[in-house]
């Protein structure tokens, strides 16, 4: 058998190799072997999270799986023809529920009828998209572009008890050609702000903050509240504007008005370089960009965006061009 071997540990290094391997992998049906995965990380070779990402693709795909446990550095992966069920994945930790999402999602442009899936973990956890960010700056973007899931949010879950819980349905998608270069320009600014097993008053001390700065700069927030008990605790706050996002975590000692105000930086950073899409959706779109073709416009190219380039040229016959765009120094590639 012909094996499509990955180096895990190339420039990023990280988890999304595994994660855009295995998928690309199930709707190439080609047979990968991932190497030295996580090698640059300091708990190197796959974690809960990574473990959970694969199993599910694998359920998806009857795959052959070979060295998929926790710590391991090495992974063989042989699929079989896609067959969408509907399961549960539990990933046992906090474990980012949205990293699970993401291996799932390119399978949506292979799959001949819908699956649906129940996911356990982490909603809220560091380095890892908010679900509000996937659920409203990265599946809205895909559905404009004929990517159809629908993503609902039963329980959150925050480190490091996680019991956090979404059902994610994926229908069978086509995917359109991308040509999203600029920001709409629009002053809409939607919003989350949220607590759990926390005081009501942190979420409003959060929203109140972020809602001052965004008028500032003449633009018009329109922030929920929620408020909700489970087996974790946390808070944070999300904040989107037409394509873009912005989000900050809660921590202990951290105050409620920094943490709105880390958002809202992050929000009118990406916003100021006039490009559709912010550093995270940078290294989430390539997989669909691959497919669709076309242009879009990102803030910045990280070595996320390089390494998932990258990941995904081992499967498929595509060139992405990096280039400039005019005079506000920002970036598009097709
Ligand atoms: P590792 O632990 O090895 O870093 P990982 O599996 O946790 O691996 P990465 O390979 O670092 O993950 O990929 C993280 C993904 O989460 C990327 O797609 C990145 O864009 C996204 N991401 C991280 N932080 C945010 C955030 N604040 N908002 C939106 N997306 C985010």
């Amino acid at each position: 058998m012909d094996f499509i071997i990955i180096d895990g540990s190339y420039l990023e290094g990280g988890g999304q190799i595994v994660r855009t391997a295995v998928s690309l992998s199930a709707l190439t049906q080609k047979p990968i072997k991932i190497i030295n995965i996580r090698k640059k990380r300091k708990n190197r070779g796959l974690a809960h999270q990574h473990v959970s990402a694969v199993k599910a693709v694998k359920k998806l795909c009857n795959a052959e799986v070979y060295g998929l446990k926790v710590g391991s550095e090495e992974l063989t992966f042989i699929p079989s023809k896609l067959s969408p069920k509907d399961f549960t994945i539990d990933i046992g930790t906090a474990g980012s529920i949205s990293l699970v999402i993401q291996a799932l999602l390119p399978l949506s442009l292979g799959i001949d009828k819908k699956f649906t899936v129940k996911i356990k973990g982490g909603t809220d956890v560091k380095r890892a998209p908010p679900i509000d960010y996937i659920k409203n700056v990265t599946l809205k973007i895909l559905r404009d572009f004929g990517v159809l899931t629908e993503l609902k949010v039963l329980k959150r879950g925050f480190y490091p008890e996680g019991g956090g819980e979404v059902i994610f349905e994926v229908k069978p998608s086509k995917v359109k050609k991308f040509d999203l270069i600029e920001h709409s320009k629009s002053d809409l600014v939607g919003g989350i702000s949220y607590v759990q097993n926390l005081d009501e008053n942190i979420a409003r001390r959060m929203r109140k903050r972020a809602v001052n700065l965004l008028n500032k700069r003449g633009l018009m927030p329109n922030i929920k509240i929620e408020c909700s008990k489970g087996i974790s605790t946390g808070a944070g706050i999300v904040l989107w504007n037409d394509t873009l996002g912005g989000s900050c975590l809660g921590e202990k000692g951290l105050r409620a008005e920094i943490v709105a105000e880390r958002a809202v930086d992050e929000l009118l950073n990406a916003r100021k370089s006039g490009m559709a899409l912010d550093k995270y959706m940078g290294d989430q779109i390539i997989p669909f960009l691959a497919f669709g073709k076309g242009v879009v416009g990102v803030s910045e190219i990280t070595n996320h965006t390089k390494t998932n380039i990258w990941v995904v040229k081992h499967f498929l016959d595509v060139d992405f061009e990096i280039r400039e765009y005019r005079e506000n120094n920002c970036n598009g590639f097709t």
